[in-house]
């Protein structure tokens, strides 16, 4: 039985709470902080499950410290932006909690995320003998963890790996984004870039399109990303040549955002306006809808897998394993849209698996260095459920 304090009351805490709140038998007390302690008073009331709130800075390492003496949580886990993870595992390293998150860090002035910050804690945690897992949502997170089973179970050697992250919800707006505007924007409009024969290579934003027909979704158009999971994910899959990130974008957020970039409202270089600095992205994101409260309006569905292309027992093989996710079905469970939930959902599950000491490590880990057996188990029994098919050798 452990003590878990979530930090964020966005979308994604939205989810973690009551995922959480759906397994008391692992979480014997749950407190849910975030900047405005309305949002998450405003969760707790909707709920039948007791849980704590509390308003925290989680900017101030010392503020969150406050917080985990207070609370005594077992494991922190971090849904806020990822500009709080340093905070945020500092405080953890203070007080000798255990950290969890769903996104890298990335300084608020530099849109450039990667582990760089964060690994190099693994030899303070490991000291301090406690455990952080990054990236526990569904990319990275879930593709990670498709990566390990497909290395540990399917094949001796796995070349080529397609990320494919397919959402095709439709909310009704010309225009929203479906987490955090601000971090959904920074990441589409940064260049693409891969991995292949060792070396990454750089693209234009979304400079590089093809379509994939995805099951139960169909023919959709597909952009590459940079991606964070690859980061890790090159150093631990062998014998790989060549990962790639895709995103599927319609035509029509395609020109909002062409429109929005134009006329300099996705910049985040501060400008001067009625006497006081305003950052265009953050003014972007004041007046787009609320991803949280997209869930209501959004149908259809979402498709997130991997692509593997590698050899098994001398012979080539080529495996998608994918989950599918219906955002009214969602809305149902947890009163949110699919993207939160596939974010929330495994944030849940390895917070709980670390909890019961069933991926307890002292250090830092990303999510494709630990067994995916339980995870992928726990993948079916909360709410993911994955699929796998073998496709002809193009
Ligand atoms: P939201 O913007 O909906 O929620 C973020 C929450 O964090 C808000 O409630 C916000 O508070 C709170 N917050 C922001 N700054 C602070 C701070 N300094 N101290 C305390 N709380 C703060 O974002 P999402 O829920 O959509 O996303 C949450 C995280 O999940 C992000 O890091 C995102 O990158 C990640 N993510 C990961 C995915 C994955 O698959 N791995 C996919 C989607 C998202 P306030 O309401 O006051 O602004």
């Amino acid at each position: 039985m452990a003590r878990v304090l979530i930090i964020g009351a966005g979308g994604v805490g939205n989810v973690v709470v009551r995922k959480c709140a759906q397994n008391p038998d692992v979480f014997s007390a749950i407190c849910l902080a975030s900047r405005t302690l309305e949002k998450c008073d405003a969760i707790r009331d909707d709920m039948e499950h007791p849980i704590e709130t509390a308003r925290v800075d989680a900017d101030h390492k010392d503020e969150v410290v406050a917080l985990i003496r207070r609370f005594k949580p077992d494991i922190v886990i971090n849904v806020a932006l990822p500009y709080q993870d340093l905070a945020i595992m500092d405080a953890c390293l203070e007080t000798q909690v255990h950290y969890l998150d769903t996104a890298s860090y990335e300084p608020p002035d530099t849109p450039k995320f990667t582990y760089e910050w964060q690994w190099p804690y693994d030899e303070p945690y490991k000291k301090a003998g406690i455990m952080a897992l990054l990236g526990s949502g569904f990319d990275p997170g879930v593709t990670n963890v498709f990566c390990a089973y497909a290395q540990k179970h399917l094949f001796d050697e796995i070349h080529y790996v397609d990320i494919l992250d397919a959402n095709a919800g439709d909310h009704g707006y010309p225009f929203a984004t479906n987490f955090n505007p601000e971090i959904n924007i920074r990441e589409i409009t940064a260049k693409g870039r891969y991995w292949e024969n060792g070396q990454w290579v750089e693209t234009e934003p979304l400079a590089v399109k093809d379509v994939y027909d995805f099951p139960e979704i169909g023919p959709k158009d597909i952009y590459l990303l940079y991606h964070e999971e690859m980061e890790s994910l090159v150093k631990h899959i062998k014998g790989l040549k060549r990962i790639r990130f895709w995103m599927t974008f319609s035509e029509k957020y395609l020109t909002h955002l062409n429109v929005l970039q134009n006329v300099g409202m996705t910049s985040i270089e501060p400008i001067r306006f009625e006497g006081r600095d305003i950052i265009p992205l953050q003014f972007l994101k004041a007046v787009l809808p609320d991803p949280g409260s997209l869930g209501p309006r959004t149908k259809g569905k979402a498709n997130i897998g991997c692509v593997f292309d590698g050899v098994k027992d001398g012979q080539r093989k080529k495996i998608h394993i994918y989950s599918v996710c219906d955002h009214q079905a969602c809305y149902r469970e947890v009163k949110s849209q699919a993207v939160s939930y596939t974010t929330g959902v495994p944030a849940m599950i390895g917070a709980m698996l670390m909890v019961q000491g069933v991926w307890m490590g002292k250090g830092v880990f990303n999510m494709e260095q630990l067994d995916p057996d339980p995870f992928m188990e726990a993948l079916n029994r909360h709410g993911l459920p994955w699929q796998q098919r073998e496709l002809p050798i193009d």
